[in-house]
């Protein structure tokens, strides 16, 4: 089980991380990886607050996160040998810092500037080219520093998505249980629970959440973590993705880059939780509260997108039982699915 030792969120935390460094040992060397603008955002502040430290710092921007990438920060990391890899920004580039320090066996810190998804905190990672649409185990940070004032400047939908990403967790953990159940899949009680509060909390705060403030933006950032750390005591992804996440990774591939994870995640919820024979009312009400979509118009699709993405959810991780499996519907099955719930 690999755990973070510094958690940090809070306005202005990131005036922390040079402190944070050195308290973990890391005091002569280290790597910034950020995009352009998330390097404007915070990641310069980092370096500069790191050089005040006479810590030696080098930068490496990516703007996307393949397998390309990947390698590339490891050839920086094996010529440089830095102590600490810091990975500053939202999905992509704490997806390149995450699975290339991994690769190097060097420990690495994630520095969000948005909540958009649970991956800020989580020992996995997404990379393109990998030949997964899904993310794979690398390793988990060893410190997280979420800077709310930061965050709070990305645009709102990074946010929406965030929170939905941790509705999922609602299916997510119901079809562990069912994996457990049906095929005797180790379930880990004590990680399922931890995801499964971050869910409730989201959805209890969702009108605090909606407010905009800081206050609701902590509420997210802790449950976003408190996910990252249910998959660090899992040693696997199951507590947080399940059915609707297959959905989502699906959909991705039917209509790529016109959604968000979160989003796509989020109306996943809403016809798993119904195959589930769950609430899946209250989840598309709550989303709804927050503002996330809750339907194929409001994700950017039709109709037949989202059947072919139901279909082949059912058929992307054969190792991953869930109540798609279970059920194995046809398409005609499906689009009953996406209608009775309002999604087509
Ligand atoms: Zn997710």
């Amino acid at each position: 089980m690999q755990l973070p030792r510094e958690v940090i969120v809070g306005n202005g935390t990131i005036q922390e991380a040079a402190k944070i460094s050195q308290k973990l040992g890391f005091t002569k060397s280290a790597l910034v990886i950020a995009g352009s603008k998330t390097y404007d955002i915070a990641g310069r502040a980092v370096k500069e607050l790191l050089i005040d430290r006479r810590i030696e710092v080098d930068t490496f921007l990516v703007e996307t996160a393949t397998i390309k990438d990947v390698e590339a920060v490891e050839e920086r990391i094996r010529t440089l040998k830095p102590q600490v890899v810091f990975g500053v920004g939202g999905g992509t580039k704490i997806d390149v810092a995450k699975c290339s320090s991994a690769r190097q066996d060097i420990p690495f810190i994630s520095v969000p500037t948005t909540a958009s998804h649970d991956g800020i905190a989580s020992p996995l990672s997404s990379i393109q080219g990998s030949g997964k649409p899904y993310s794979v185990m690398a390793q988990a940070p060893l410190a997280i520093i979420a800077d709310t004032n930061i965050i709070m400047q990305a645009p709102w939908r990074f946010a929406i998505s965030g929170c939905a990403d941790v509705i999922a967790k609602l299916t997510a953990v119901k079809d562990w249980k069912l994996a457990h159940e049906e095929k005797n899949e180790y379930y880990g009680a004590y990680a399922a629970s931890l995801a499964l509060m971050s869910a409730r909390l989201v959805i209890e705060s969702a009108d605090l959440i909606s407010e905009r403030g800081e206050e609701g933006i902590h509420v997210l950032m802790e449950a976003l973590i408190s996910c990252g750390v249910s998959m660090s005591i899992a040693g696997s992804s199951r507590p947080c993705s399940g059915s609707e996440h297959l959905f989502s990774h699906s959909l991705e591939t039917v209509r790529p880059n016109c959604s968000m994870h979160g989003e796509r995640c989020g109306v996943g919820t809403i016809m798993m939780a119904y195959l589930q024979g769950a609430n899946w009312k209250q989840v598309k009400r709550t989303l709804e509260k927050l503002g996330a979509p809750g339907s194929a118009h409001e994700l950017g699709v039709d109709k037949h997108e989202v059947v072919k993405a139901l279909d082949l959810a059912a058929t992307l991780r054969p190792e991953r039982y869930t109540i798609l499996r279970k059920l194995n519907l046809s398409s005609e099955g499906y689009e009953t699915v996406a209608k009775t719930t309002g999604v087509i």
